[in-house]
């Protein structure tokens, strides 16, 4: 029976289930989940992100991580975590341009946070050091300083969406339409019992809120453990910077946006960091964060231009396709304006481009 028979089954005898639910489930149903079973990255894949784009993207995070090192003091050992890795390009990347200190490499234990076995397997094909793999961040032991890098995983972490009525705001859920097929529908927040602690702002009828609990409890995690033990947490994604709303419940598969409700466990889901909740989240357990980068500013700050224009000096051949490569990183139609980042970072740490954290 496939995920989506399944999920219509259990609706119909249990009702409707909420939009994390089925979040949760399209992506890591042990049978048939994406993550679980078919994650398929790559320009011959579902989806395409920063990393797979250019070689360019994990050297200069190397470079960020090294100098985050630097300023740490040096501990040795550090925890270089990363989580949701991938293929584990970005890690690969990242350690080449660590080379350029030997200290920095021989300090740092690398520890993967994945819960996807596919995946997990072309992490260790592509990374010749073996790492260590967890399946949650509070499996990294504490004790030693941590760096940690994420990109594109605070969208895998489900929201909830709440719709303006006319009677209020009501919660959105997935339940059965008249032709037995998954549809969206509305709960009263009055019956949803964890509805009290939400802030939902004045909105025009319609309009959609989400709010994603899963996203501030991780971003509050890393942020206790970089208070408790020291470092940086760099997380990397498509998101809002301020507060607004939208429906961004996002189905992609061979990089065609798909009908989610159609294609249960068969597509990535994403919906967008809430980048304001994340960073929120980290001061309210005593972190400094912030500001939010867009993805331009960030790989600029980082000499992404000189970077490419090396790489096209050493491969005369390769420049034409190095120039689009930075152009999908960094242009504003592309990757470099609807892409943020942000850094949380111990409150006596000064990470490079995030000296103003707060
Ligand atoms: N960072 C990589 C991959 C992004 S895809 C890149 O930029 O190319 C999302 C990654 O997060 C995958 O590795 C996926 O398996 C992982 N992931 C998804 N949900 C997760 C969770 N709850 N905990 C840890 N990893 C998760």
């Amino acid at each position: 029976m496939s995920l989506l028979d399944r999920l219509k089954a259990q609706i119909a005898q249990d009702g409707p289930i909420g939009v994390p639910e089925f979040f949760t489930r399209c992506l890591h149903d042990p049978r048939d989940g994406y993550y679980a079973t078919r994650p398929d990255l790559g320009a011959g894949g579902d989806f395409i992100t920063a990393p797979l784009v250019s070689q360019m993207f994990g050297e200069l995070i190397g470079l960020w991580v090294l100098e985050t090192w630097t300023r740490l003091g040096r501990p040795a050992p550090f925890r270089l975590v990363e989580m949701g890795p991938g293929d584990g390009t970005l890690m690969s990347d990242l350690l080449r341009a660590g080379r350029l200190d030997p200290a920095f490499l021989a300090a740092a234990e690398v520890w993967l946070v994945e819960v996807s076995a596919p995946l997990k397997a072309k992490q260790a094909a592509k990374l010749s050091d073996a790492p260590r793999w967890v399946g949650r961040l509070d499996e990294v032991p504490g004790g030693a300083p941590m760096i940690l890098v994420a990109n594109e995983l605070l969208d895998c972490l489900p929201a909830r969406q709440f719709v303006r009525t006319k009677d209020g705001w009501a919660e959105r859920v997935i339940g059965l339409g008249e032709d037995g097929q998954l549809a969206f529908g509305l709960r009263g927040l009055g019956k949803s019992p964890d509805a009290a602690p939400l802030h939902l702002p004045e909105a025009g009828k319609g309009s959609i809120w989400e709010s994603s609990p899963a996203q501030a409890a991780l971003a509050s995690d890393i942020a206790h453990r970089l208070v408790a033990d020291g470092g940086a947490a760099l997380l990397i994604d498509y998101g809002r910077a301020e507060p607004e709303a939208g429906d961004t419940l996002q189905a992609i598969q061979n990089h065609v946006k798909v009908d989610p409700l159609k294609t249960a466990g068969l597509a990535d889901l994403t919906v967008w960091a809430d980048f304001p909740a994340v960073v929120a989240a980290a001061r309210e357990t005593g972190a400094k964060a912030g500001p939010i980068l867009s993805q331009a500013e960030f790989l600029l700050a980082l000499g992404i231009e000189a970077r490419a224009q090396a790489l096209a000096k050493a491969r005369p051949d390769r420049a034409d396709q190095l120039g689009r490569q930075l152009d999908r990183l960094i242009g504003k139609a592309q990757m470099g304006a609807l892409f943020k980042v942000a850094c949380l970072c111990a409150p006596d740490l000064s990470p490079p481009l995030f000296e103003d954290a707060t």
